[in-house]
């Protein structure tokens, strides 16, 4: 459980004339990191580890073997175990790690059946692995506490698939200099480079943006740093935890003989005359043209922004000319799915008429239509928007097909069309949501310290209303960081709805904007709601955490006047420094775009034998004296009827989702909110 930290703001009022509702408010937050911007290595140091390279298990006289014997290396698709020791939380990043890799990766994960050597992932105090397959049947990996965030996780499993951290390649000293009087006694060993001979690099150079590389202060005794950069630039480029980067990718790939991931299909961003393969398809009597500029907009694509002459191209189809009711369509290559389920995601700008349309198909070719037939899946319109927009499209397609876009010429004028750029298809899910914060470069540069911007109120597909608290910079006392919350909110359903609010996951991903989805190093945080976690207050009064807003949360004004309740935030204050907020693309045309889904994790219980354990079920307050005997037991009371009423309710959740999802694709799938 991680270490919390509760910022209270109790009644507002110091007088006794106040009576102590509840403790926990609309501005309660906790920190699930307790404040802290903690490495693997400051956690595993905490738990009192002291592993080799700080986070890698090897056992007294095993050899120091490498990535270079083929021996070592895993099956493709590697088997699994999540152990129940997990928290709920970590299970869902682990799943979301191996989602990355699947996109990014030939390496795939299955459950567990039968395979004599399996990665056993379990809580032990700390995160860790081995490195390589070790061929011992089972074999442990630790994500513990704090370790469950997606850079950390991808971590672990690239030391399991066989890779040593970054700075103890054989050529490291040629990139960076280890400042050996920082380091902490008895730590040096943990700085040690391998030769040639015992680890390889496969050919790709040294990489500072690896998300196997120590920060600069890995295991300093003080604040300065352990390990300078050669070039500049890079100090605080180092210890990112985000993503893999492309250097990562491209190794893997190599270790592994990798030519295609998983669950990829396509990206394009027209910069290549042959359209990635795209054709003009049949039936219509107008074309969609590449293009780079239209007089009635855009003005540039989105891939460069304008940023690049000679390139930046787009698709267009113009509806300034020619009659209603003309029709071009764009159609993809041929796709193979493996999985019922894919998610297209395109830039769209529309410069045209109010009725101007663009349709969504998909051409499937089954044994019945073996020239393919088309199927509507989604109509977009609603005219002029003068600026590119981000759109997601869940398609539901398991026969070979290809997607196909359709422009329909309106009734009204049109000085411009309908424009199309980057592109990306892969078989993931679809986030249920996009906030788009805009010119949030001025914001960056106008908001205090520890002042905090919330998203729009987004229902999640079943039922539960919750919104992001944001702090642009950071809270007072961390002014170079952003700082994320998630909370829930009143909503329209709140009646007929399970409280305290049970193992529902927020996924809350900063969108990294390179044109390409498998080059994307997105910053994801994710949150469950843990229907156990109690705080009581002063009086000793014990309320649930993720309660009804009602009853835990403040009452609110929304920015168009209405009234609603908001529960207590948890996140983090460390969700991504500034210095990584303006690298890649996160900050594109002065726009951030959030990717946020809030999904329903109960199932992941399933593996687990027995009931649930109840732990840390009390959170630290300030002011507050440790947690009664018979505030514990109440709660291990109502937290196992609350699990007794999950297993019932866990059928209910499903058929109830069901049946929302179904009602969602009849209504406009894409939400884009923005502030
Ligand atoms: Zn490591």
């Amino acid at each position: 459980m991680a270490s919390l930290h509760t910022l209270l703001i109790l009644c507002g009022c110091a007088t006794a004339l106040c009576l102590p509702t509840s403790s926990l408010t609309g501005n309660t937050e906790i920190d699930v990191d307790g404040g802290k911007d903690q490495d693997i290595f400051n956690i595993n140091e905490a738990a009192g580890l002291d592993l080799v390279e700080g986070d890698i298990l090897i056992k007294e006289g095993e050899g120091r073997n490498t990535i270079l014997g083929e021996e070592y290396r895993w099956p493709t698709t590697v088997p699994y175990v999540l152990d129940s020791s997990l928290e709920i939380n970590a299970k869902g990043v682990i799943l979301k790690a191996f989602e990355q890799y699947r996109l990014k990766t030939c390496i795939d994960f299955k459950p567990r059946d039968g395979e004599p050597n399996y990665i056993s992932v379990f809580k032990g105090s700390g995160c860790y692995s081995k490195v390589g397959n070790r061929k011992m049947g089972k074999q442990e990996l630790s994500i513990g506490a704090n370790c469950d965030s997606l850079g950390t996780v991808e971590h672990e499993f690239l030391h399991a698939l066989g890779f040593w951290h970054e700075q103890s390649r054989s050529d490291r000293d040629d990139y960076v200099t280890i400042v050996w009087d920082q380091i902490q006694e008895g730590k040096e060993h943990n700085f040690n480079s391998y030769d040639e001979t015992e680890s390889s690099s496969l050919g790709v150079p040294y990489d500072y943006g690896s998300v196997m590389h120590y920060s600069k202060t890995a295991f300093s005794k003080g604040s300065e740093p352990t390990i300078v950069t050669k070039i500049p630039e890079f100090l605080n480029v180092i210890g990112q935890r985000m993503e893999f980067s492309d250097n990562d990718l491209l190794k893997l790939n190599r270790l592994y003989n990798c030519t295609t991931a998983s669950t990829f299909l396509d990206s394009c961003n027209f910069e290549e005359p042959n359209i990635c393969g795209m054709i003009q398809g049949d039936g219509g009597n107008a074309k969609w043209a590449r293009v780079q500029m239209v007089e009635g907009g855009p003005q540039t694509d989105y891939t460069n922004l304008g940023q690049c002459q000679g390139v930046g191209f787009f698709m267009h189809f113009s509806t300034a000319t020619g009659t209603q009711g003309d029709k071009a369509y764009l159609e993809s290559r041929l796709f193979y799915p493996k999985r019922p389920s894919q998610c297209l995601q395109f830039y769209h700008y529309n410069s045209g008429g109010i009725d101007d349309q663009l349709n969504i198909w998909v051409r499937e070719y089954t044994v019945k239509n073996p020239k393919g037939a088309l199927r509507l899946i989604q109509k977009i319109s609603g005219g002029l928007q003068g600026s590119w927009e981000l759109y997601h499209v869940t398609l539901d397609v398991s026969d070979k097909f290809r997607v196909v876009f359709e422009g329909v010429k309106g009734r009204d004028t049109s000085k411009g069309g309908l424009s199309l750029d980057d592109i990306n298809l892969s078989e993931t899910q679809c986030p249920q949501y996009t906030w788009r914060i805009r010119d949030f470069s001025s914001l960056l540069a106008t908001t205090p310290a520890g002042s905090k911007t919330y998203s729009p109120r987004f229902l999640s597909p079943d039922g539960y209303s919750f919104q992001i608290g944001l702090y642009i910079n950071g809270l007072k006392d961390s002014p170079d960081k952003m700082a994320i919350y998630l909370h829930l909110t009143s909503g329209p359903n709140d009646d007929n709805l399970q409280w305290p609010c049970p193992w529902r996951q927020a996924s809350m991903e900063l969108m990294d904007q390179n044109p390409d989805i498998q080059h994307r190093m997105n910053n994801i945080r994710m949150i469950t709601t843990d229907p156990t976690k109690t705080s009581t207050d002063t009086m000793g009064n014990v309320e649930y955490f993720w309660d009804d807003p009602r009853k835990v949360g403040s009452l609110v004004t929304d920015t168009d006047g209405s009234k609603f309740y908001r529960g207590p935030g948890s996140g983090s204050s460390n969700y991504i420094t500034h210095g990584r907020l303006k690298s890649r693309s996160f900050i594109k045309g002065n726009d951030v775009i959030f990717l946020l889904s809030l999904d329903d994790v109960t199932g992941l219980w399933k593996t687990q034998t027995g009931r649930p354990e109840i732990q840390d079920l009390q959170l630290e307050i300030d002011d507050t004296i440790g947690s009664s005997t018979a505030t514990v037991a109440i709660s291990v009371f109502v937290a196992a009827a609350m699990f007794l009423g999950l297993a019932v309710g866990a059928m209910f959740y499903m058929r109830r989702r069901g049946r929302l999802m179904e009602r969602d694709r009849e209504i406009e799938p894409e939400r884009t909110d923005e502030t």
